[in-house]
């Protein structure tokens, strides 16, 4: 309370008064990203999603979940070693480099279920910043990875307290399909149970827009909350590795150059905050990929297949390798009906305001938080050869000088619709 004419002074400790105390340790558990039919060449796409940390019985069963048999008996399935209290990821990509065997393995599923299901409902407590109480008034919701079969699809039933995952056994024309191995699928029927905990009379008998809601808001939340899925959203394909960037310099030969720039790479995408789920190195020639372009082409659309979005450098920003694999990535994208956004790069340095040259009505502003233009002053940092001199001579010098470089500071980035 303050006292008028008296300013009144709190202290805080700075560290405590941004800590978040409804955030909740957690522990990474491997999940499949998206569906098993998403692969790269090690199998399906997996990723490390935190899920809570806690007590874990066997089935596994937490405060929260309970995955079940059909008959509402916890599986036998443990993942701790041990102590409750010690969780061992037995799928990680260490502990099995080779993913093709997980859709197929029972207990990996009833951990897919489990980690999926408790990083939703992690999302939905934090961000209401209470516990979410399931409509049994029960702790635990039971999860059934593996309910009757024949049934491609999933259910929440408020009856059963559950959410029953259908699968088909393996035909000869197909292999099995088990839905609780969907990404999409586990946080749709547990966004139900949620919304069903938190307005139990939302299924009451009422206008249809009631049921429509229901289901429109699983829909965004299994869509939303891949995004909080490391990885997921990034797929990642390098053409060259950059080595012509110096031609006459002493001190640093092409491959070593090409060897930092993989690295520099690398940085830059933990200094984003991001991780790919997939990476392709093309290393097609620095400077000349018009030489090469038939096959960069087939290269790009072979990567782009089952993306939602293809970023890449503009196809007129006078430079013949941006350009080349911006025409790629155009064709990539006509191919397989996806939309491209292209980036200007050199653009920003040739052009000005207006120019005739340049789509500016094709041009869409993306507005950038200072955390993430100071991530991407980060990332832009971590390039040190090409953004600092290789060595002592006038051949050494940056490629990127510091005028260039202040384009790629600004709050906005700008691409090509
Ligand atoms: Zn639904």
């Amino acid at each position: 309370m303050a006292v008028e004419g008296v300013e009144t002074v709190v202290d805080v400790v700075p560290a405590a008064a941004e800590r978040n105390l409804l955030a909740q340790e957690t522990v990474p558990m491997t999940v499949l990203a998206q569906d098993p039919s998403i692969t790269d060449d090690g199998g399906p796409i997996r990723v490390a999603l935190p899920v809570p940390a806690g007590r874990l019985a066997h089935g596994p069963c937490s405060d929260r979940f309970r995955v079940v048999s059909p008959a509402g008996v916890p599986l036998p399935v443990g993942l701790h070693v041990g102590d409750p209290w010690v969780y061992a990821d037995r799928w990680s990509p260490t502990a099995q480099p080779d993913a093709h065997a997980l859709p197929e393995d029972p207990d990996f599923r009833a951990q897919n279920v489990f980690a999926v299901a408790a990083h939703t409902l992690a999302l939905f407590e934090q961000r209401l910043g209470r516990p979410v109480p399931w409509r049994s008034g029960l702790p635990q919701l039971d999860l059934v990875p593996q309910a009757a079969p024949g049934k491609a699809n999933a259910f929440y039933s408020r009856e059963r307290n559950a959410v029953l995952f259908g699968w088909l056994p393996l035909l000869p024309s197909r292999p099995a399909l088990y839905t609780a191995l969907s990404y999409d699928v586990i946080a749709h029927e547990v966004s139900h149970a949620v919304l069903d905990g938190l307005r139990p009379r939302f299924t009451q008998p009422g206008p249809p827009d009631q049921l429509a809601f229901h289901e429109a808001l699983a829909d965004l939340v299994a869509l939303l909350s891949v995004f909080t899925v490391p990885g997921v959203a990034l797929r990642l394909l390098a053409a060259t590795d950059g080595e012509a960037s110096h031609p006459g310099s002493a001190a640093l030969a092409p491959s070593e150059l090409a060897r930092r720039r993989v690295a520099e790479t690398a940085a830059s995408l933990a200094a984003l905050g991001v991780e790919p789920a997939g990476s392709v190195r093309l290393r097609l020639p620095d400077s000349a990929l018009t030489s090469v372009e038939e096959r960069l082409t087939a290269a790009v659309t072979a990567a782009a297949q089952r993306v939602d979005v293809v970023l890449a450098p503009w196809s007129g920003d006078a430079h013949p390798d941006h350009e080349a694999l911006g025409r790629a990535a155009c064709a990539a994208a006509a191919a397989h009906g996806v939309p491209v956004l292209a980036f200007p790069v050199w653009t920003w340095h040739w052009s000005r305001p207006g120019d005739p040259r340049v789509p500016w009505h094709r041009a869409r502003v993306v507005r950038l938080s200072p955390a993430v233009r100071a991530a991407r002053r980060d990332a832009v940092a971590c390039f040190a050869t090409q953004v600092r001199p290789v060595g002592p001579a006038p051949e050494d010098a940056a490629v990127l000088p510091p005028e260039v470089l202040e384009h790629f500071d600004r709050d906005v980035e700008v691409v090509f619709a």
